[in-house]
């Protein structure tokens, strides 16, 4: 701790008021020789000051001038201080230096946003995937300079829990996976992705799926046309061979199914929006899948169907036939001898839901949220009993998200199952009908 420098300076300024004093009552001239003193005194200190204003407009890093007193503490004072500051600034700029490093080193493109979007920073990623330039593009507005309608809708909906896909602007060969990281006080980060070769191997993916099943369609429809007429023969030695030639015949039918699904879906997944979208009578097509539900039904099986037929759906036909005829197979192939099974399609508020309800065999909690993956089954043996392929609700799903839907599980072992299929208030149509319900 440093001695207060008040003592010294009230010294000071004794050791030229009382002299002055004396000399002027001495002289006779009290108010002159005080005068004198007081602006000598005065002069001194606006020296002191010259000196702390030239030491700090010209050598800062320079030592602090010599003083004593008051303006010795005063140099020491801003000499510590200034020190401080420059130790901070010199910390500040090495982890300032490191940061900025370190993200120009990142191979994904990172803009910083201030909160009217508007570029703050970036690095050099984002100057490479997303041609921004250094020092031009700060503080444009982000959508001027990455003109895309997908990121706009995304920049307009104001929800970034996921990340958009895009094809990119500067280059159609791109693919651009966006997302933007909200931190601070109303800033945001834009993360651009490329993604271009996880996109091919999707693709790739998807066409083998497509292709295969597309190719073993054909010797699978001649092995069947034989073992069909095979199963027909009415000869000795194909009496013999009945039981296997059934089960081959049998074998054959789920494999065809299977191949059916397998396409269903690539053509889902080929285009990530609805094709041409219709208005769709759903009363209709629920009174047609409901038919179709009666008809493969066994066991004193029923179905029952309660439309409004009111409302209708813009969309696209065979993907909700798709959807909801996957629903009430499940229904009627999970039903115990005897069951129920209720399907409703009604508004719900401001939704419209499509339920299909049975009395069946149920599901154990702990499969409901893996139901709708590729091949997932809660009892391999049981599907496949029942002809099942493992993809119907993975059809479901895809169908469902193409029109903007949710679907909704609800069950209990042995006291049946609940599918709801949610429809936004924007998908729903008024159909010209005069009467409420039909079945
Ligand atoms: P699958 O062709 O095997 O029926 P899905 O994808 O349609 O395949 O269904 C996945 C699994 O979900 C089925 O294997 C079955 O275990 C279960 N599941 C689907 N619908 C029902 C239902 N209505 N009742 C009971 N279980 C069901």
């Amino acid at each position: 701790m440093t001695n207060s420098p008040w003592p010294d300076e009230i010294s000071r300024l004794t050791a030229v008021v009382v002299p002055a004093a004396v000399v002027g009552m001495l002289t006779g001239y009290l108010a002159v020789s005080l005068l004198v003193g007081i602006t000598g005194f005065a002069g001194w200190h606006i020296y002191q000051q010259h000196r702390l204003y030239t030491w700090l407009s010209t050598s800062r890093s320079a030592n602090p001038p010599e003083g004593t007193g008051l303006w010795g503490a005063i140099y020491d004072q801003v000499f510590h201080m200034q020190r401080r500051n420059r130790r901070r600034k010199k910390r500040l700029g090495a982890i300032l230096h490191e940061f900025r490093q370190s993200t120009a080193a990142m191979p994904d493109g990172t803009v910083v946003l201030a909160p009217d979007n508007r570029i703050v920073w970036f690095n050099a990623a984002a100057q490479r995937l997303l041609h921004l330039q250094s020092p031009d593009d700060m503080g444009q507005h982000v959508l001027n300079l990455i003109r895309s309608p997908a990121l706009k809708a995304y920049f307009d909906t104001g929800s970034f829990q996921e990340a958009v896909e895009m094809t990119s602007p500067f280059d159609d060969a791109t693919r651009l996976s966006m997302q933007v990281i909200p931190y601070g006080r109303d800033q945001r980060l834009l993360i651009a992705r490329d993604i271009t070769r996880l996109h091919r191997l999707e693709q790739v993916r998807r066409d083998f799926v497509a292709n295969a099943s597309h190719e073993l369609r054909t010797p699978l429809t001649v092995i069947s046309g034989y073992l069909e007429s095979m199963r027909d023969d009415d000869g000795a030695a194909a009496r013999e061979w009945r039981k296997p030639v059934q089960e081959m015949h049998n074998q054959a039918g789920r494999m065809r199914q299977i191949l059916e699904d397998l396409l269903t879906l690539s053509r889902l997944d080929a285009q990530p929006d609805p094709g041409a979208e219709e208005r769709v009578d759903v009363a209709a097509l629920v009174r047609g899948i409901c038919r179709d539900g009666r008809m493969t039904a066994t066991n004193r099986i029923t179905v029952d169907c309660d439309s409004d037929e009111r409302i209708g759906l813009r969309g696209v036909h065979s993907e909700l036939r798709s959807a909801f005829g996957n629903l009430v197979q499940n229904a009627v192939k999970y039903s115990t001898a005897g069951g129920e099974v209720h399907v409703r399609w009604y508004r719900d508020g401001d939704t419209a839901c499509l339920d299909v309800v049975d009395s069946g065999i149920g599901i154990p909690q702990k499969h409901i949220p893996r139901l709708t993956e590729r091949f997932y089954r809660v009892d391999d043996g049981r599907s496949r009993d029942r002809g099942g392929t493992g993809l119907g609700l993975s059809i479901v799903r895809h169908a469902l998200q193409r029109h903007d839907a949710s679907l909704e599980i609800h069950s209990r072992p042995g006291e049946g199952s609940t599918f709801r299929c949610r429809f936004p208030a924007e998908r729903i149509i008024a159909m010209a009908h005069a009467s409420a319900t039909g079945s």
